[in-house]
C-alpha cells in the first residue's frame, strides 16, 4: 500500500506533465471506485487548466482553474499511469483517464477498486470528509516531539498502532512505521503513553528522517520514471528492518549471535524489528 513517500512521488510525477495544462479529455470508465465518482466528473475535468498539487497524508490534491480540487487516493493497490501513447482503450481496470494538451495520457488504474476519486472545493480541501480528522503532516512544523508526545498521552496502544492511526500523523503506513521505530531504538511492542518526552523527540527525528530518505529515492526514481508500464511512484528502496526477518540490522550481528530482525503480528499486519535494540 503506498504511504507518503510513494504518494509524494507520484505526485511530483503527476505535477511534472499536468501543472500548468490544459485537460483536453477526460474519461471515467465506471461509475465508482471505492465510492461513487463525483457526478459530472469527466464534464466537469475537461477544458479545465491544472493550477497546483498538494498532499495530504496518503491524498493528491490536484488544483483546477474552476475553483476544484479533485482528491485522489490511490488505495490499497492504484496506480497513476503517465504515457504519451495515444490508446483507443482503457487498459485494464483503468477506471479514470486524463489527456493534456501537450499529449501526455494520465490513467488511475486500480484492479482492487480501494482508491477514490471525489471533487473538492480547493478553499474548503481541509474540510472535506476524508482530510478533516488527519493529524498533522510528519514534515510540517505542526509535528513536534511535543505534539507528538500529547497525541500519545494516555494511550495504551502499542506504539506501532498508534503510530499507524492517521489521527495521530497523517501518511504513514506499516513499512515506514516498522523503519521509524527501528530507527528511534524503540519497541513496536512498547505502550504508546510511555514515549512522551525524550523517547518522542527520537522519533520525531526517526520519523522525518525516513520519510526524507524514501522521498528523495523516489524523486531519483522520477529521473527515469518512464518505467515500462508508465507507473509513477513505485521504487526500490533498501529497507533497514522491513522484509528483513532474520537477518541482520546494521546493529548487530544477526545469526548465530542473536536472532537478527524478528517479524510479529499486530492487529493482524507483520512488524519488523530488532529486539535486541530496541526497547
Ligand atoms: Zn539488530
Amino acid at each position: 500500500m503506498p504511504e507518503l513517500p510513494e504518494v509524494e512521488t507520484v505526485m511530483r510525477g503527476l505535477q511534472l506533465r499536468l501543472e500548468g495544462r490544459h485537460i483536453v479529455r477526460a474519461v471515467a470508465n465506471r461509475p465508482d471506485m471505492r465510492w461513487p465518482l463525483p457526478e459530472g466528473l469527466a464534464v466537469r475535468l475537461t477544458g479545465a487548466r491544472v493550477t497546483g498539487f498538494r498532499r495530504r497524508g496518503k491524498y493528491i490534491l490536484m488544483r483546477l482553474n474552476g475553483g476544484d480540487s479533485v482528491l485522489l487516493h490511490l488505495g490499497m493497490s492504484g496506480r497513476m499511469v503517465l504515457t504519451q501513447e495515444r490508446s483507443n482503450l482503457p487498459a485494464p481496470h483503468e477506471h479514470l483517464e486524463l489527456e493534456t494538451d501537450e499529449g501526455w495520457r494520465v490513467g488511475f488504474v486500480d484492479p482492487r477498486r480501494f482508491g477514490s476519486v471525489d471533487l473538492v472545493p480547493t478553499a474548503a480541501e481541509d474540510r472535506h470528509r476524508l482530510l478533516a480528522a488527519l493529524g498533522p503532516e510528519p514534515l510540517e512544523d505542526g509535528f513536534s516531539p511535543a505534539s507528538l508526545g500529547a497525541a500519545l498521552t494516555g494511550k495504551r496502544t502499542p506504539i506501532k498502532a498508534a503510530l499507524l492511526d492517521q489521527k495521530v500523523v497523517a501518511g504513514l503506513g506499516n513499512i515506514y512505521v516498522s523503519e521509524a521505530l527501528f530507527r528511534a531504538r524503540l519497541s513496536p511492542l512498547r505502550s504508546a503513553y510511555t514515549v512522551p518526552g525524550a523517547r518522542a523527540g527520537r522519533l520525531v527525528e526517526a520519523i522525518r528522517d525516513t520519510l526524507r530518505e524514501a522521498i528523495a529515492a523516489g524523486g531519483s526514481s522520477l529521473r527515469d520514471y518512464v518505467q515500462p508500464d508508465g507507473s509513477l511512484g513505485y521504487f526500490q528502496h533498501a529497507w533497514k528492518v522491513y522484509g528483513r526477518e532474520g537477518e541482520a540490522c546494521e546493529r548487530c550481528p544477526g545469526p548465530p549471535s542473536c536472532a537478527g530482525v524478528r517479524r510479529i503480528a499486530q492487529s493482524g499486519r507483520s512488524t519488523f524489528y530488532c529486539s535486541p535494540t530496541q526497547r
